[in-house]
């Protein structure tokens, strides 16, 4: 990042501890637990003072206990499916929308998007930030927008081709159901790119996405709390996600101590946000495992990047001392020829003794002999990649249910 966009951040860090410290009774409180005032903070070499925000302090302040504007200001609410409990709403002022477009377009500009595109947002439209955050920079950027939304596939490709779609933004897990319903048919397809995010995914499945649907699959990154999808992008060096570094402050932590690590050593992204109005979040802990990548991208942006996100802290397994992500699980099946990219995964065992069980399926239907053979060769790829032994169960074509949005990767234990 430039020298003039530091020194920005550093502004924009310090008007953000002073406002929360007069706005947000939380903030104050936390604040003080640690002896701290807003002029102890300064610059960017004092952010590490600041007390962390985690998902805990969104759902303990439920509805909207953090918030730093009056109420009548708000003017958009969404909120995260809760998996237990209440969801977690966040709250958007008019400017935040306004920095939201901007970023969100941003984005699709570091993708090589131009205002000539025509876009199909299949991502859900509502409480998830997904939809209409795309749509409102897909908007701004002076694209075409199709308001698809998620599921009726067969619409999805009745529209990819009757509007000349030139751009797919959804799930990779969706974007996999909807190429295996057009084979041998791209020929009326006009796509190029595919913007597929919010959720972890793989090089290997790009790969297959980006050969079926004869695309650039580029990764997406955001969160609702921290805005939506807009937070980071991929361009087509295809080589780390681009930060929204003028609107974001991005660190990496040790997840375990919070000790926060060096640029490229792997940990947990935590995200300041420098100029949200109705809920500003300090140290927001994502949970989310990257690494900033060192030096600058190939395409000249001076955006700092984000290696591809590998898992959630909270989706780590660990299995006889070694910690998996399902992403990783992906990769690993996605190197053996044969298998569809569908799986899930499902933990049995004690906390001593735990065993995986990774259930695939072919892309044909095999002999017997064959299907051991596929299914010893996929356990022996894991094996390779992750050094533990799991038990693999091969699936016949089609028997893993197909996902329209955030696929559920880990099932519970069987
Ligand atoms: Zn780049």
């Amino acid at each position: 990042m430039r020298k003039d966009g530091q020194a920005d951040q550093e502004r924009l860090l310090v008007g953000l501890v002073e406002r929360t410290w007069h706005r947000v009774p939380h903030y104050r409180a936390k604040m003080e637990d640690l002896a701290l005032a807003p002029e102890d903070v300064r610059s960017l070499e004092d952010l590490h003072k600041l007390p962390f925000t985690t998902k805990g302090d969104l759902r303990d302040t439920y509805p909207i206990g953090l918030l730093a504007c009056e109420e009548k200001e708000i003017v958009r609410y969404h909120a995260s499916s809760g998996t237990t409990g209440k969801p977690t709403v966040v709250a958007y002022t008019a400017e935040d929308l306004r920095l939201w477009r901007l970023a969100m377009s941003s984005c699709l500009e570091t993708a090589g998007i131009t205002s000539s595109d025509v876009i199909q947002i299949a991502y859900g439209y509502g409480l998830f930030t997904g939809g209409l955050g795309l749509h409102a920079g897909a908007e701004a950027l002076g694209a075409a927008v199709i308001p698809a939304s998620g599921g009726f596939s067969k619409r999805q490709i009745l529209l990819m081709k009757d509007l000349k779609t030139t751009v797919l933004a959804c799930t990779p897990s969706y974007a996999l159901k909807l190429s295996e319903m057009l084979p041998g048919e791209t020929e009326g397809l006009r796509l190029k790119t595919g913007i597929f995010g919010a959720e972890p995914w793989s090089e290997e499945l790009r790969k297959t996405l980006e050969n079926r649907l004869g695309i650039t699959a580029l990764d997406i990154y955001g969160l609702s709390e921290i805005m939506g999808p807009g937070v980071a992008m991929e361009c087509p060096c295809k080589n780390g996600l681009h930060l929204v570094d003028d609107l974001f402050l991005a660190e990496i932590v040790d997840p375990e101590t919070g000790k926060p690590l060096p640029d490229g050593e792997e940990g947990e992204l935590v995200i300041t946000t420098l100029r949200k109005e109705a809920l500003p979040l300090i140290r927001y802990r994502t949970r989310d495992i990257t690494r900033i990548i060192p030096g600058e991208c190939p395409c000249g942006s001076p955006r700092k990047r984000i290696a591809r996100i590998i898992g959630r802290t909270d989706e780590m397994l660990i299995i006889r001392g070694v910690n998996v992500f399902p992403s990783q699980i992906e990769t690993a099946l996605g190197r053996v020829p044969g298998l569809s990219h569908h799986y899930y995964l499902e933990v049995t065992g004690n906390e001593g003794h735990r065993d995986l069980h990774v259930t695939t399926e072919s892309l044909e239907d095999l002999s017997i002999e064959a299907r051991k053979r596929l299914r010893d060769r996929a356990a022996c790829e894991v094996h390779d990649l992750l050094g533990i032994r799991t038990e693999l169960h091969l699936l016949p074509p089609g028997s893993i249910e197909r996902s329209e949005g955030k696929s559920q990767r880990i099932r519970t234990g069987i």
